[in-house]
């Protein structure tokens, strides 16, 4: 007979998980049973700062009091319509999401993938309808080493081959180009380019930070090229680099904003397309839809997720602990760590291959009692939640330090 979950130690359910769950995370040893804030605790007890923050899902924490009162009071009256019926929660949050993001409409779908596939359509629908690309033939320009989600579309674009290799057959229609490269993305845009596609900081790479300007030229050239301007904030937005949005660093108004994770505060998956009028009025109804999208719980906890971000306090964290995480980066140069990259509070940490691969610098610090996650070779990703302290981020900084130093 299987025993409760609670009888059953952390080795014994990454045991059990073994023949009935599919392979395709390869997650640190730990087993998570509750969590608050900054910190999650495991099966038997132990605590551990959180530093990866569902990668940037949890922007405001674990079971942040706002959100989690927003979930039970919406749980209590209404959780699902369909958008086959209005709901009394949906003309609110798309007020306040396209007031927070300065675009006119929102489409609201459930995971980041499905707001990438989304906004793939809507630029390919717009190409025909108002650019006036023949039928068919609608290019979106998208940059080498992104990560836009898993679909088969969407790893069409990849230049991942472990995200690739055997689920083709593969959507054509997109064209890669180096990152960062404003004359390569020129050479690819042509009359029959929908839009291009990007990251404006590219999180699964290793949070690589293009240089100064290249946002800027990114709308410039879709401007003067006629296409759309689609950024993927579903990592880099929502308050995390010290901005609602990483394009306001530059200062630039891209036609198409993805959000995603940390829209759902934690609690539920929430993503959105938003945009112009003139590019999301090409949908017109059962052209698109979703049964989940917009429902009263999303659209609920999806409000108090703007309303926080409305305070600019977290933005305004963002930056401060930034410097933080930023000195703390600097003073283990040399000491273990090779070079990163930082805006706000999320950085790319490349950590000396001789001290171990990211992976095992995971491990390293789960015994340490800090969660982080590698992205490729030695590099890792610190993505605190946005409520950490500085203190608490001081003693995970120490944390790196005795492990990649030690
Ligand atoms: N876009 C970006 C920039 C992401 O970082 C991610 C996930 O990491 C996605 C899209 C896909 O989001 P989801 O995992 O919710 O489908």
């Amino acid at each position: 007979m299987t025993a409760p979950a609670h009888v059953r130690g952390s080795a014994d359910l990454i045991r059990a998980e073994e023949p009935v769950l599919a392979h395709n995370y390869h997650p640190l040893p730990v087993v998570v049973a509750k969590a608050e804030g900054c910190w999650v605790e495991d099966v038997e007890g132990r605590r551990y700062l959180d530093l990866l923050a569902g990668y940037s899902a949890l922007n405001f924490g674990h079971r942040h009091p706002a959100l989690i009162e927003a979930a039970h009071r919406q749980l209590d009256r209404l959780t699902l319509t369909s958008r086959a019926f209005h709901h009394d929660r949906l003309a609110g949050f798309a007020e306040r999401l396209t007031a927070l993001t300065g675009l006119d409409m929102v489409l609201p779908m459930n995971t980041g993938a499905e707001a990438v596939e989304s906004a793939v359509k809507v630029a390919r629908k717009w190409a025909y309808e108002v650019k006036g690309v023949p039928t068919d033939r609608a290019t979106i320009v998208v940059a080498a080493d992104n990560f836009h989600g898993r679909t088969t579309t969407i790893v069409s674009f990849s230049t991942d081959e472990t995200a690739r290799a055997g689920f083709g057959p593969f959507t054509p229609g997109f064209r890669v180009v180096p990152y960062n490269d404003l004359a390569a993305m020129e050479a690819a845009v042509d009359e029959t380019t929908a839009a291009v596609l990007i990251e404006p900081i590219q999180g699964e790479a290793g949070v690589v930070i293009p240089d100064d300007g290249y946002l800027t030229g990114v709308r410039e050239l879709t401007r003067r090229a006629g296409c759309l301007f689609v950024a993927d904030e579903i990592q880099s937005g929502l308050g995390r680099t010290g901005r609602t949005l990483a394009v306001e660093h530059e200062g630039v108004r891209p036609d198409v904003v993805l959000l995603g994770k940390a829209l759902g505060g934690g609690i539920v998956p929430v993503s959105a397309v938003v945009a112009t009028r003139e590019v999301l009025s090409v949908l017109r109804p059962g052209e698109h839809g979703s049964t989940f999208g917009g429902n009263p719980l999303a659209a609920a906890v999806g409000t108090a997720v703007v309303e926080l971000l409305e305070t600019g306090e977290y933005q305004a964290r963002a930056i401060r602990l930034g410097g933080v995480l930023r000195d703390g980066l600097t003073d283990l140069v040399g000491r273990g760590v090779t070079g990163f990259r930082a805006r706000g509070l999320w950085a790319g940490v490349d950590v000396d291959p001789a001290v171990g691969s990211g992976r095992e610098v995971g491990e390293r610090l789960l015994r340490e009692g800090v969660l982080v996650k590698d992205t490729h070779g030695s590099t890792i990703r610190l993505a605190p939640p946005l409520t950490i302290t500085e203190e608490e981020l001081g003693s995970a900084l120490a944390a790196l330090g005795r492990v990649v130093s030690g």
